[in-house]
């Protein structure tokens, strides 16, 4: 009867543990809420490179809480680092960036660091993840393409076409990893464009999810089953945060890359690809989420949470689709062939990096011209009663840029000039970012009439004739409101 009893009051108590632990949902929350005290003070923007990370790892290095080992070299011969935390007997395995222009996920990796040492509200969520969790991370596989901010290795491969060939060191070092620690499962961290919408809405896919394939046939086993859930519940947290931007990447299988094959060699596969949000160009309110949804991901591991998610609600998580530019102008006439038309057109905006600072500048483009009412803008602009007039170019000549004050390029603006000419242009030391128009030399021929894939600096016009807006390098500027901001111009 005792120890009946003894029973009885073991499950009790098992039971009110059970009802103590935090939802993940809640778990989520929390880790948004409070992520400036995690935030990682010495990066602050997208394009840090190697040598800003490793003294942050040689300083992890000191904490007990973390094993910090330098366990390959990039092809440039840069240290590729693991850091392990955690006793717990599920192996989970995080990577970022290796793709060297995706560091979003770095960003919110180091975040994480910083969240297992502090001790806060969230204690619980800490312990059960450190006790329960082992942790393997490898934050920026692709130190050298992260060094130039591109895409590639130093060998110009795609680490995510070399799983199979594994002709890179580092995608050697990250099969070798996986196969010696055999994780549950495997955070596969990626950026995505920032023009990919959640299904056909205008909502951009802020943060994309994907249980990566392991055939074509899409079969889904225990090994994908269990990410899929654990991504159901990870969809489920994030929808508080950014309601309607999640969506989930192409499952089409890709038989050379990461995901798949990791898949399909047992480890459960996460992928979790970070897209855009509006006004957000250096992707900190996304490391905020990405960091949010990575420590809902590895609670939900640790107390097995991903068993209560459903696995149709997988397939209810919107695809990826692309249907947003940077700038839609819409209903503007306008005259071509002798032939006046209404049309519409989208901007994109391509990044070009700073030459002398961490930053970027933009070069735009026309991307697409015609009926878009299918497609969206981060900024929308309806121009309705408004005709489409090629931006000018100021002939008499500026002897510097500083005679561009704002009243003189609002003035410009007014007349349906975007560029000036200015003297001496080779020998000014411009950072484009500066810049209220484009420049250009004095010699140089210009032409901003309207063509796919051409420049975007246009004015638009009312009816009266009179200039309401003007779009410089893709950036549009109200003329009918006071002080527009006017620094996106180009040196042409
Ligand atoms: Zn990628």
């Amino acid at each position: 009867m005792q120890r009946f009893l003894i029973l009885i009051l073991l499950f009790m108590t098992l039971f009110e543990a059970q009802c103590q632990t935090i939802p993940s949902t809640e778990v989520a929350q929390q880790a948004f809420k409070q992520h400036s005290t995690y935030k990682e003070p010495a990066i602050q923007n997208r394009r840090f490179k190697h040598q800003d990370i490793v003294p942050l790892l040689e300083k992890l290095k000191q904490h007990p809480l973390f094993e910090v080992e330098v366990v390959g070299k990039s092809v440039e011969e840069r240290d590729l680092y693991l850091v392990k935390a955690g006793t717990g007997e599920i192996k989970v395995m995080l990577w970022s960036q290796m793709h060297g222009d995706e560091s979003t996920a770095t960003m919110a990796l180091f975040d994480l660091f910083n969240f297992l040492q502090q001790s806060d509200q969230l204690d619980p969520v800490r312990q059960q993840i450190l006790q329960n969790l082992t942790l393997y991370i490898v934050p920026m596989l692709n130190p050298d393409g992260a060094e130039q901010f591109k895409r590639r290795n130093a060998l110009q491969l795609d680490l995510n076409r070399d799983a199979l060939r594994l002709q890179s060191p580092e995608a050697q070092l990250l099969k070798s990893l996986r196969d010696s620690l055999n994780p549950e499962f495997g955070f596969n961290l990626h950026d995505q464009s920032r023009h990919y919408t959640v299904g056909t809405t205008s909502k951009p896919a802020t943060i994309s999810f994907l249980a990566p394939a392991f055939d074509h046939a899409q079969t889904v086993n225990t090994v994908r089953d269990r990410a899929m859930r654990t991504i159901v519940g990870m969809n489920e947290a994030l929808q508080q945060l950014i309601p309607g931007q999640v969506a989930k990447y192409s499952d089409e299988h890709e038989p050379r890359a990461f995901g798949d094959n990791i898949q399909k060699w047992g480890t459960s596969v996460i992928l979790i690809e970070s897209g855009g949000y509006q006004d957000d160009p250096e992707k900190q309110l996304i490391r905020q989420l990405n960091f949010a949804s990575i420590v809902s991901a590895l609670h939900l591991i640790a107390e097995n949470g991903y068993t209560n998610y459903a696995l149709e609600d997988y397939y209810r998580i919107p695809e990826n689709e692309r249907y947003l530019y940077d700038v839609v102008v819409r209903n503007v006439r306008y005259e071509d062939n002798n032939m006046n038309i209404l049309l519409d057109f989208g901007i994109i905006r391509d990044e070009v990096p700073s030459p002398n600072d961490k930053g970027f500048y933009h070069r735009s483009s026309v991307q697409e011209i015609g009926d878009m009412s299918v497609f969206y803008g981060y900024e929308d602009i309806d121009g309705k009663g408004l005709t489409l007039v090629p931006g000018k170019v100021y002939s008499k000549p500026f002897k510097s840029i500083a005679a561009l004050t704002p009243e003189r390029t609002r003035e410009l603006l007014l007349d349906g000039y975007t560029t000036v000419r200015v003297e001496k242009l080779s020998s000014a030391n411009i950072t484009p970012s500066d810049l209220p128009l484009n420049v250009t030399a004095l010699n140089s021929k210009i032409n901003h009439t309207l063509r796919l894939e051409g420049g975007a600096n246009f004015v638009l016009k009312g009816a009266d004739g009179k200039v309401k807006y003007a779009i410089v390098n893709g950036f549009v500027y109200n003329l009918q409101g006071d002080k527009p901001a006017l620094f996106h111009g180009l040196v042409l």
